[in-house]
């Protein structure tokens, strides 16, 4: 059998002629830019994040760029320090690179694979601007916990959400990126709402920051031809994109509990294995990006890997590399990372999303298994 890690083709087929209608509504409207469609998921979105009669989305191009534009609302300055977890997906780090400001790196928990007050309280001071917390793999940082520690130093950072991998998770009754003073989302088409093509967004509770960041994705303009912001982006959502991102928001729901059988799935088939599964922060309702196994070293993780691609199952690694270690950034890794690092040798994510089959599944849990 050959399981693939992730069928974009298989997904499309599930909802063809919604997303057909949803691109034919927009190639005959005439308006490709800010039109109907954005404004209509941006509110679609607001609501499914915070229940009725809100607002404070705002689409852009990408999850990186949703991270550039908070920062840029925040305010973070050239030199800024802001701290991100080692345990992170490149972007997450060259977003603030892009902007001048300085990355500082923390190490995340060994259970959660999450930044934690614990990780953290070390690496912010006064000097921190920002922090970003990454909901990685679709469990969540315990923010609160976070805010109570900062809040006992007397410091007030920006929070920034990284939710590119967590849309529709829930940390008790709130929603991933309702926590922090922005949540950056990301719409890469396999990501938990994916459009067809980039696409990306903010929340932000604040109407006077969310302003801004209609601004800021729009040349910093408020009405055309009018700039009042001079670091102005063009980083806007598109027509299109919108379009087929309100037919995933509708389905968001129903995919996460699909993914959610099939993590208890791993977890059951797997248990009496000598393999770890990311520690669930307590509180929260993953809505799932990746199902990610850890052995107990990296030797085991690469011959594993090996076996799960002889039998036809593909696996990805989310990620290789701590970020602290790639060569772009050792400039600001000043010491070390030990969980981030461990975990980047002996982790490996397994096929997880809607289009797996049952049997698929099995298969993948069996070839896990012969393996040890
Ligand atoms: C995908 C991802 C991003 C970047 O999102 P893009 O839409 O590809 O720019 C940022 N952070 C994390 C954790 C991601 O997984």
């Amino acid at each position: 059998m050959e399981v693939p890690f992730f069928d974009l083709k298989r997904l499309v087929e599930l909802e063809k002629p919604q997303l057909e209608e949803a691109a034919r509504r927009v190639v005959t409207s005439g308006h490709y830019i800010l039109g109907r469609e954005v404004n209509a998921f941006e509110d679609e979105f607001s609501r499914y994040l915070l229940g009725a009669g809100t607002s404070g989305f705002v689409g852009c191009n990408s999850g990186t760029d949703a991270i550039v534009l908070s920062l840029l609302a925040a305010g973070v300055e050239p030199g800024g320090e802001v701290v991100v977890p080692s345990n992170t997906a490149i972007p997450t780090v060259s977003a603030i690179v892009s902007l001048g400001a300085r990355p500082v790196f923390c190490d995340v928990d060994k259970d959660t694979w999450l930044v934690t007050w614990r990780s953290l309280e070390t690496r912010v001071s006064k000097n921190t601007q920002g922090v970003v917390l990454v909901h990685l793999y679709g469990n969540m940082v315990d923010i609160p916990a976070i805010r109570r520690g900062l809040k006992e130093q007397g410091l007030t950072p920006t929070l920034i959400e990284d939710v590119a991998q967590a849309t529709g998770s829930r940390l008790g009754e709130k929603a991933a990126g309702t926590l922090g003073d922005f949540g950056a989302f990301s719409f890469y088409p396999t990501k938990n709402i994916g459009a067809l093509g980039d696409g990306g967004g903010v929340f932000c509770a604040n109407s006077n920051l969310s302003e801004r960041l209609r601004m800021l994705r729009n040349y910093g303009q408020r009405t055309r031809y009018l700039a009042e912001l001079p670091r102005g982006l063009n980083s806007r959502l598109d027509e299109m994109q919108a379009a087929i991102l309100r037919v995933r928001l509708a389905g968001l729901d129903k995919a996460s509990g699909i993914k959610d059988r099939q993590m208890a799935l791993y977890r059951q088939g797997l248990s009496e294995l000598p393999i770890a599964l990311q520690l669930v922060t307590p509180g929260c309702k993953p809505c799932w990006h990746l199902a990610v196994i850890a052995t107990e070293s990296g030797e085991i993780r690469d011959r594993l890997m090996r076996h799960l691609e002889e039998k036809g199952v593909q696996t990805l690694i989310h990620y290789p590399n701590p970020v602290s270690s790639q060569p772009a950034f050792k400039a600001y890794a000043d010491g070390r990372f030990p969980h981030a690092e461990s975990l980047a040798t002996r982790i490996l994510s397994l096929p997880l999303n809607v289009t797996l089959t049952p049997s698929e599944q099995e298969y993948v849990i069996q070839s896990v298994r012969s393996f040890f």
